[in-house]
């Protein structure tokens, strides 16, 4: 491959270091895969339920209708489209409307339809006699909170006495006044300073209180303590549960210090797996040989919708950018777009505006588009060392045994380097990669 070396240097792809600007943080991870999930995701494991008193009953639903709500609540529930729990929901929203009030920490991955649970758990405990907040979720981020709301505002969509206010950056309360709303939503900070300084809601009235997305809220700097110090001013008999998709020792014990005696649901996560996808790869000699390659399956790539994956953003806005001189309609999916910038881009994409993504590592993880039939491996996944990322690879080719459902991923290889990287992750799934000429564009299927 030394004669590839005069336009750009071969393998580049596998130089490792990425730029600081371009790692996202947990907050922006979980907003965009808010962002870009269309339903439910799937999930075939039991849920793992444990409390510290045997004794108390837990029940679980198999409907809606079997958890009383009040009617315009299960109106909203169904406009929304949802007729059955989700697995999470089974178990949790029982658990969470019973009386007296029970404390949850749940965690279960994204997408399992747990904002949809403490959503409806806060809406049903709203009293709208009482006009005050008594009824306070703490979210990592403004947008998140945000994500939030729009869920509450829609299922209460019949509620019309419901008050949902944000508390979050560019919301401001005038000096002396005392908010009349029933939740409050918002970020840690802000929650903190209109219920210690401004004083215009009183903490010690709120009987319901959520944390959501506690392992981004203890990824988050001053998060962890500003929750704490909210949690201490919050009164005893407050109802209090705590959500999150991951489930590390940090988060745990962040829990069980904010949620006294709870009910501990677990959902493990769904195993990906690559049975159902069709491995490929491609000899390049450079970078420009890759595109030439995408260029010449690029029809093949548009009968559904494909993601090419980058290593680095540099890579990404070129190949973007040659491919769209050339004619092909592509979007790019980078580091330097505002976060509008981005959930716009991937609503487009999520709604087959554009059929063709180009993102790099960083941005994509934890992304999953589940309509994505092909996915282009641009640069192989690799770590700071330069070795096989196979957790990437999967998490980026595999899907989660949906039935029936297929994909094709197409691997460039430009070198031995890559091309080892390759033959590793082949051995490691011990799933055949088979090799493809870019030319003969029939052999993908
Ligand atoms: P999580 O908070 O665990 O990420 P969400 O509550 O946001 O999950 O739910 C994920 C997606 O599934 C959302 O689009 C939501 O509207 C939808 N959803 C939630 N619960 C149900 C349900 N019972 N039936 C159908 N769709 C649901």
């Amino acid at each position: 491959p030394a004669a590839a070396a005069a336009a750009t240097t071969p393998e580049e792809g596998l130089a490792g270091s990425v730029e600081e600007s371009e790692k996202i943080s947990a907050a922006e991870k979980s907003l965009l895969q808010k962002v870009i999930r269309k339903g439910l995701v799937e999930n075939h494991h039991d849920l793992e339920v444990q409390r510290k008193d045997p004794n108390s009953p837990l029940y679980s639903v198999k409907t809606f209708e079997a958890l009383n709500l009040r009617p315009e609540l299960l109106k909203g529930v169904h406009a929304m489209g949802f007729d059955a729990p989700s697995k999470i929901q089974e178990t949790a929203l029982p658990t969470l409307l019973v009386d007296p009030p029970q404390n949850m920490i749940a965690q279960s991955q994204s997408g399992t339809g747990k904002t949809a649970a403490f959503v409806l758990a806060m809406l049903s405990r709203t009293d709208v006699t009482k006009n005050y907040p008594h009824v306070v979720c703490l979210s990592p981020t403004f947008e998140l909170a945000i994500q939030t709301g729009e869920v509450a505002k829609k299922m209460a969509k019949f509620c019309p006495h419901i008050r949902i206010r944000y508390a979050v950056r560019g919301e401001e309360i005038p000096r002396g006044s005392q908010l009349d709303d029933h939740i409050l939503i918002g970020t840690p900070g802000k929650l903190l300073d209109w219920g210690t300084k401004l004083r215009c809601f009183d903490l010690t009235k709120v009987e319901v209180f959520v944390l959501d997305e506690a392992d981004v809220m203890i990824a988050t700097q001053g998060h962890q303590d500003q929750s704490i110090r909210i949690h201490k001013l919050l009164p005893k008999s407050c109802q209090m549960m705590l959500f999150s998709a991951t489930y590390d020792e940090d988060v745990m014990k962040f829990a069980e210090m904010i949620i006294r005696n709870p009910v501990v649901l677990k959902l493990h996560r769904e195993q990906q797996s690559l049975d159902n996808i069709k491995q490929h790869y491609v000899v390049c000699k450079s970078k420009e040989d890759k595109y030439r390659s995408i260029s010449n399956i690029y029809g093949v790539l548009t009968i559904g919708q494909a993601m090419i994956f980058c290593h680095t953003r540099k890579t990404a806005s070129w190949l973007a950018e040659t491919m769209s001189r050339e004619g092909h309609a592509v979007a790019l999916l980078s580091g330097e777009l505002e976060i509008d910038q981005r959930i716009n881009i991937i609503n487009r994409f999520r709604e087959g505006k554009e059929k063709v993504l180009i993102t790099t590592n960083v941005m994509a993880r934890g992304i999953d588009v589940e309509q994505v039939t092909m996915v282009v491996n641009f640069d192989l996944p690799v770590d700071q060392n330069g070795r096989a990322d196979c957790e990437t690879y999967l998490h980026r080719i595999g899907r989660t045994g949906r039935f029936g459902k297929s994909g094709v991923a197409i691997n460039l290889v430009d070198g031995p380097r890559s091309m080892q990287v390759l033959q590793f992750i082949e051995a490691h799934f011990k799933r055949p990669i088979l090799r493809l000429d870019a030319e003969d564009v029939d052999e993908i299927e």
